[in-house]
């Protein structure tokens, strides 16, 4: 059985303890609704890879409240500094090189050095991340080929049974994934197009001189 429940103060406080114990929470974010779970609990996102039947070399986006806790999991680079001040929170995703102590488990990254970290401007998302005060690794809640959940209700066609809870938020603003910006090289790099476009993050980097 998956429950799904409307996002309220108590609701959250459920989610943060499922999360706490190595459980799965789907949540609305700006973008899509998510699949979370402690990013830095290995059994835990092992069981995000299991319930998406996504391949485990394909890596997963860590999200946190705040900047300054994104660059504490990745090295912070000019690049990135820029973006997270035009784009956090928002539905940018950072690639950065793994921090020095990064608490994310590997498996997250996919066994990679290199970590996607992303601050969400949903305000329900933000109080997911700010009760459970850890970093959430969430891919999109939706089994691995299928298309992306913008409600609570596709959320529960594709994993009822497979996850713990659904937060229902309402349907998601924009229903396009996070723009991907690796931001760990020379020039910074767009790995995927998103929510934020191309255009945005060009006019940012150049008016940044
Ligand atoms: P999603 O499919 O929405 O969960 O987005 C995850 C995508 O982010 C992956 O398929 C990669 O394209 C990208 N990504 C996540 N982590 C990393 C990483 N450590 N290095 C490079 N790309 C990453
Ligand atoms: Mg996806």
């Amino acid at each position: 059985m998956t429950d799904i429940i409307a996002i309220s103060d108590a609701s959250l406080r459920r989610a943060s303890d499922i999360l706490a114990a190595g459980g799965l929470v789907a949540f609305p974010t700006e973008t899509v609704y998510g699949l979370g779970a402690n990013a830095c609990d290995d059994n835990a996102v092992a069981g995000i890879f299991y319930a998406k039947n996504r391949p485990n070399f394909n890596p997963l986006i860590s999200h946190v409240a705040t900047c300054q806790k994104a660059f504490q999991l990745g090295v912070k680079t000019d690049f990135a500094t820029i973006l997270a001040d035009c784009f956090w929170p928002g539905p940018l995703t950072i690639v950065l090189d793994r921090a020095k102590g990064c608490p994310v488990a590997m498996l997250t990254t996919a066994g990679l050095n290199k970590i996607a970290v992303r601050v969400p401007a949903h305000e329900q998302a933000q109080k997911l991340l700010a009760i459970f005060d850890m970093p959430i690794a969430a891919p999109s809640a939706n089994p691995s080929g299928r298309i992306s959940p913008s409600t609570a209700h596709h959320v529960h066609a594709g994993l009822a049974g497979k996850i713990d809870l659904i937060l229902d938020g309402g349907p998601c603003e924009n229903g396009l994934e996070s723009t991907i910006i690796d931001c760990t090289g020379a020039a910074p790099v767009l790995l995927r197009p998103g929510g934020i476009s191309r255009k945005a993050i060009e006019t940012a980097l150049h008016s940044a001189g």
